[in-house]
């Protein structure tokens, strides 16, 4: 099943995609019931797919890209926030920083929790996912390493490019993602590669934090990351879910 938030006729609503053309509106949030309402998606703008209380993002979780950036593999999972203000939805675009002298991309897969979470097992941790969606982890790379801690390097407004469905019933275990520069592949994995699988960092954070509905698990990046200009149009996209488009623009061009 793919849910996603849409407006149509200037009201935002909830839905499930059906058929690929077709939206099932909810009569509310994901959580509550369908209603009699379909739009065909042709009528309707795809928006960001939650609104998240907060981005709980995990830097180093495949081996090649800690050590593209020459650093040590994790023994736990490394952790860190990106603002609710950072979202944007397909189609919406990256702004590019003056203050930021390189900006890169990183292509993850997101989990989007379904109802509050707070001190789960791994193996309890499927109950708590409403499934699984595209991210782009933007990141001022030259910040990243000027601060020593990333709070700066990925809070941006517009950072967090998320969408365009969230997919339930796959398997998280095998997920595959890949990015395109302007149509060209930069980075092409999949989360079996990850050193801290999905349930266990779900199960890891709700030991910190407690997870709310709509909040977003960004799982790290694979090898691959680099530079986007603007200009550029950047696709991330992850199997079974669908592909997040977003183009770079400059602070004076929006
Ligand atoms: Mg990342």
């Amino acid at each position: 099943m793919k849910y996603l938030r849409f407006s149509h006729n200037n009201e935002i609503k909830y839905g499930i995609l059906e058929k690929d053309d077709v939206i099932l509106e909810m009569e509310g949030d994901y959580s509550s019931y369908p209603s009699r309402h379909k739009h065909p998606l042709s009528q309707c703008k795809i928006l960001l797919p939650c609104l998240p209380s907060k981005i709980v993002a995990v830097g180093l979780n495949y081996t090649e890209h800690a050590q593209e950036l020459k650093m040590a593999v994790p023994e736990e999972p490394v952790l860190f926030i990106k603002p609710s203000t950072s979202v944007i939805g397909p189609g919406e675009k990256i702004v590019y920083p003056k203050m930021c002298a390189q900006l890169d991309y990183e292509a993850e897969v997101a989990v989007v929790i379904k109802k509050t979470c707070r001190r789960v097992s791994s193996e309890q941790a499927g109950e708590y996912i409403l499934g699984y969606t595209c991210f782009n982890d933007v990141t001022a790379r030259d910040l990243q390493k000027k601060d020593g801690q990333w709070t700066r390097a990925k809070s941006f407004d517009t950072f967090s490019p998320i969408g365009p469905f969230i997919a339930s019933g796959l398997d998280p275990a095998d997920l595959s993602v890949e990015l395109r520069l302007n149509g060209q592949v930069k980075q092409s994995s999949s989360t079996k590669n990850l050193i801290f699988p999905i349930p266990r960092l779900v199960s890891f954070i709700s030991q910190v934090m407690t997870l709310l509905p709509g909040d977003v698990i960004t799982t790290g990046t694979p090898l691959g990351v680099g530079a986007m200009n603007i200009g550029d149009t950047v696709e991330v996209t992850v199997a079974g879910v669908g592909t997040l488009k977003n183009n770079v623009s400059g602070e004076n061009n929006i």
